[in-house]
C-alpha cells in the first residue's frame, strides 16, 4: 500500500539540525502518524507521499516547508513580575535557556525559552526551537495501513491495543 492521505505509516526516522542529530525513533519505538490530517509538517508529509514499505527516504525541508522563518517578533520582554507565583518570584523558571509552558492572551498554550533575566524583564523566545531551521530528515517506511474511521474521527493513531482515553 501507497502512504497517501489516510493511510498510517510507520517510519522510523533521523532528524539532524545543523549537522546534530536532534530526534530519532529506531525500529523498537518507531513513529506513527495518519497522512493529511497534519499531524507532520506539510513538507514531511510530502515527500513520503506515494512511499511503500521497504522504501527509504532522504530529503532537506526549508524552513518554510517545516516550522516556519524565525520571527524577530516573536522574543519578546515580559515585566518580571509574569513570574510571580504566590507574591514570590519563581527562581527556578527564570534559567537562561530554560523552556516555560505559559499562555497567550486567549489562554492557548505556548512555551518560551528564556534568553535574558535582569531585575525588571525577561527576555522570552517564542519561536519554535526548529523555526528557521532546515530539517534533514532519512528512514524506512516500515508499514503502512489504511487509518481506521475511530483513527480519522479522533485525528490520532490507535496502537494494537487500542487506547484509554
Ligand atoms: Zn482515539
Amino acid at each position: 500500500m501507497k502512504i497517501t492521505i489516510h493511510t498510517v505509516p510507520t517510519v522510523t526516522y533521523t532528524l539532524i539540525v545543523d549537522g546534530e542529530v536532534v530526534d530519532m525513533a529506531k525500529k523498537d519505538n518507531p513513529l506513527e502518524f495518519i497522512q493529511g490530517i497534519g499531524m507532520m509538517v506539510p513538507g514531511f508529509e510530502a515527500n513520503l507521499e506515494g512511499l511503500t514499505a521497504g522504501s527509504t527516504y532522504k530529503f532537506k525541508l526549508d524552513p518554510e516547508e517545516a516550522y516556519g522563518p524565525y520571527d524577530e517578533q516573536a522574543v519578546v520582554d515580559l515585566p518580571v513580575s509574569t513570574f510571580m507565583v504566590d507574591g514570590e518570584i519563581n527562581k527556578d523558571l527564570l534559567q537562561i535557556g530554560r523552556v516555560v509552558p505559559m499562555q497567550d492572551q486567549n489562554g492557548n498554550p505556548l512555551s518560551g525559552t528564556v534568553l535574558e533575566v535582569s531585575d525588571e524583564k525577561v527576555k522570552m523566545d517564542f519561536n519554535h526551537m526548529l523555526a528557521g531551521k532546515e530539517l534533514d530528515f532519512s528512514g524506512e517506511i516500515l508499514h503502512v495501513r489504511k487509518a481506521t474511521q475511530a483513527e480519522l474521527d479522533h485525528g490520532h493513531v490507535h496502537g494494537a491495543h487500542g487506547h484509554e482515553h
